[in-house]
């Protein structure tokens, strides 16, 4: 397996140089292209790895479906489904365009920031900080690391910058989706996207989704996450990627990419260099050539 991780990273090389590290996060435009990481944790936990497969990068939006998962297990699938749905948007992944459709719970998907600001209200916790902390937790506990921990740097250039966050907030907030304090929904939400973590991480959090058995996760909670990532875990690029790798995966605009192989393996992928949807592109590539490889699409 490492030999044939090695070969893909060498395969998927010169993708690096067709994509631009985003820049709309000013701290994120400090990344180093160059990097590129891979790392497979097997159902029965056996790890490989190749490339730079150890350099923290921030989750961003593939915090996602722990906020998703989180708000499963704290609030139900009852309440989740009355905030959010799970229809693919065909959007980017922080549209203001709702303009043909209602603000409604059917068209918020969890995979898309509207649909993650929402369900950090459903976490378990009396404050923001409780809930950020609880989030924190669970994302600890899936990727069996304690160390895990927001890059505050990160943190504080997206908060800064973070308009059209605050402003899909508010929009959630005018139709009466949310009632808590944005500002305070925000924080929790840019903390969670800046938590920081290597491609052994995502793997393991992708495995324990994939192979259902992790004791802080339950099989339907991990059924309900994985359709959503397949249905927008790539946001505008989700039907692409599934007809190309064909595996459950969330992307964010770190670099990093986590796929779930189901009852199979975690992936976890790191090159920070995106396509104009906000996506690895060397990293969807090192994802189809090893779905090819080792035949891991579900369909
Ligand atoms: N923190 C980023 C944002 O909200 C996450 C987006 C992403 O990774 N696609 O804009």
């Amino acid at each position: 397996m490492e030999s044939l991780l090695n070969e893909i990273l060498m395969q998927c090389a010169s993708y690096k140089q067709q994509g631009a590290v985003a820049s709309y996060i000013p701290e994120l435009a400090k990344a180093d292209p160059e990097q590129f990481g891979i790392c497979v944790v097997e159902a029965d936990g056996t790890i490989h790895t190749a490339g730079q497969w150890q350099s923290v990068f921030t989750m961003q939006s593939i915090i996602k479906p722990v906020i998703l998962l989180a708000a499963l297990m704290d609030s139900g699938e009852e309440r989740v489904r009355q905030l959010v749905g799970m229809e693919a948007t065909g959007k980017p992944f922080d549209a203001f365009n709702y303009s043909d459709q209602a603000l409604a719970a059917g068209h918020i998907n969890p995979m898309i920031n509207t649909g993650a600001i929402a369900l950090c209200t459903l976490i378990q916790g009396a404050t923001y900080e409780e809930k950020f902390r609880r989030l924190l937790d669970l994302t600890r506990e899936l990727a069996g690391n304690d160390r895990l921990q927001v890059e505050e740097s990160v943190f504080q250039s997206e908060k800064a910058t973070g308009s059209k966050n605050r402003a899909l907030a508010y929009l959630l907030k005018a139709y009466g989706m949310i009632s808590d304090r944005v500002e305070d929904i925000i924080d929790c939400y840019f903390k969670a996207c800046s938590i920081g973590a290597n491609c052994a991480d995502l793997a393991r959090i992708a495995r324990g989704l994939a192979c259902h058995d992790h004791s802080s996760l339950q099989p339907a909670h991990a059924r309900y996450v994985n359709a959503t990532l397949m249905t927008c875990g790539m946001y505008d690029g989700s039907g692409e990627f599934a007809l190309n790798v064909g595996i459950p995966a969330k992307s964010g605009v770190g670099g990093g990419i986590m796929g779930v192989v189901p009852g199979r393996m975690g992936i976890g992928v790191y090159s920070p260099a995106l396509d104009k949807k906000g996506n690895s592109v060397a990293g969807i590539k090192a994802m189809e050539l090893l779905s090819q490889r080792l035949n891991l699409s579900i369909f």
